[in-house]
């Protein structure tokens, strides 16, 4: 705590020394803020999920790629507005944080304690506003005091979270200066941000500039999203849960009920939909979410019989299909299941990541069994999802059967 009480302490100092002592913001200044705050938003709101739930597995500091950014900002722009953009940033991803309070201070102070002694590098050694100059030794000058701010600013910034780790976590080397690929991503994000900010200052249509860097950042983490998506959609199991997916679900409920059919026995369909499950993500955020997604899958997997179907069909709600089940043996199960729904307890983590256990959330069911209520899929699954829609408006936590 003392220490980082002293870190917290020293980056306030400089920022106030690196605020005190930067230019007064020029017209100019204020279109280069503008410009960087725009792609800085964007940038995480595209990420904003993904983050989370990164940030929930993780146990030291996040690299992340908005450095390309923060450290343009502290480049071009005068110390004042580089450090308001960076505050600003951690305010706003303030909800997806998944630390401690005092954790996620010490890390923006630590950020900031970098921005700024990296502006006051860059204001030892250059005159503000920067402007365009063809003098190639000025030119060249520039480039060297960019490369050095850059190794400013990720020397303070790797030192303090070493400092800390290596009082929390111990000695690995590792596990103090972050592993090889989180650094060479840093250093990536930090020559595509000191580039950026070389143009910004020579270039006329930076702004331009600023989208050509935005669009390969954020295309990159998209394709990183829809790999992930496909191989999950070319699957036929739910990663959350293991249960079938949707595509594994329609293809093998037809057949299971085609072979009730020409067996002459009857079949059940049951929806499970968990009650008010989008306070979970709101009171929690998402990753307490999965984490009661990922239990009741368990709980379902283990209330079938080998036969039966189980399926995530989409976000908070699952189907089963129950061959040789009659209406009032399916309503039974259904009963069975919102009791053992009810009496989870997950255990996950909060948006501080303090451990907390998620109990007492129910289910409501609708189920729907052939032949009364038809015989294909389509038809058994439209009329359990009206019954469940009734369950909901009677007040939840029921099984309903279609009429
Ligand atoms: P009710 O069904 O009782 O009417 O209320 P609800 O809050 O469950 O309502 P709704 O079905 O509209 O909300 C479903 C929520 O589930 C919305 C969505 O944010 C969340 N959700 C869907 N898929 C996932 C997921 O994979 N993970 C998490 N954490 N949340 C998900
Ligand atoms: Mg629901
Ligand atoms: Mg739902």
């Amino acid at each position: 705590m003392g220490y980082a009480l002293a870190v917290e302490v020293a980056a306030a100092l400089l920022c106030v020394v690196a605020v005190v002592t930067a230019a007064v913001p020029q017209a100019e200044d204020f279109v280069r803020f503008a410009v960087l705050a725009v792609a800085l938003v964007v940038h995480v709101v595209v990420v904003w999920r993904g983050e989370e739930r990164r940030r929930a597995r993780a146990v030291g500091p996040i690299f992340d790629l908005t450095s390309v950014w923060t450290f343009a900002a502290v480049i071009v722009l005068p110390a004042s507005l580089a450090l308001l953009l960076i505050a600003g940033m951690r305010l706003a991803t303030y909800p997806i944080r998944r630390r401690p309070w005092w954790r996620y201070l010490f890390g923006s102070a630590v950020l900031l304690a970098s921005a700024a002694a990296a502006a006051l590098f860059m204001r030892l050694f250059t005159a503000l506003p920067l402007t365009s100059t063809t003098e190639l030794t000025v030119q060249a000058g520039l480039v060297a005091t960019v490369t050095g701010a850059a190794l400013v600013y990720w020397v303070v910034q790797a030192a303090g979270h070493a400092g800390i780790l290596t009082l929390t976590l111990g000695e690995r080397l590792r596990d103090q200066w972050g592993s090889r690929g989180d650094n060479v991503a840093e250093a990536a994000t930090l020559v595509v941000g000191g580039l950026l900010a070389v143009a910004m200052v020579f270039g006329v249509f930076y702004p331009l500039l600023v989208l050509l860097v935005l669009c390969p950042i954020n295309l990159m983490l998209a394709d990183h999203m829809a790999d992930a998506a496909q191989l999950r959609e070319h699957a036929r199991t739910d990663a959350r849960t293991g249960l079938l997916n949707s595509r594994g679900l329609r293809e093998q409920a037809p057949r299971v009920l085609e072979r009730c059919r020409t067996a002459g026995t009857p079949a059940a369909v049951l929806i499970i939909d968990l009650d008010l499950f989008k306070s979970i993500n709101d009171t929690w955020g998402h990753p307490a979410g999965d984490a009661v997604l990922a239990a009741t899958g368990e709980t379902l997997r283990e209330s079938v019989r080998p036969g039966d179907i189980a399926a995530r069909d989409g976000g908070e709600e699952f189907v089963l299909v129950l061959p040789d089940t009659n209406r009032a043996a399916a309503l039974g199960v259904a009963n069975r299941i919102r009791l053992d729904i009810a009496a989870l307890r997950v255990p996950t983590s909060e948006k501080d990541g303090n451990p907390i256990v998620v109990a007492e959330r129910t289910a409501s069911i609708g189920v729907a069994a052939s032949p009364g209520n038809g015989t294909e899929f389509d038809e058994l699954r439209r009329a359990a999802d009206t019954a469940l829609y009734s369950a909901k408006t009677q007040g939840r936590n029921r099984a309903q059967e279609a009429s």
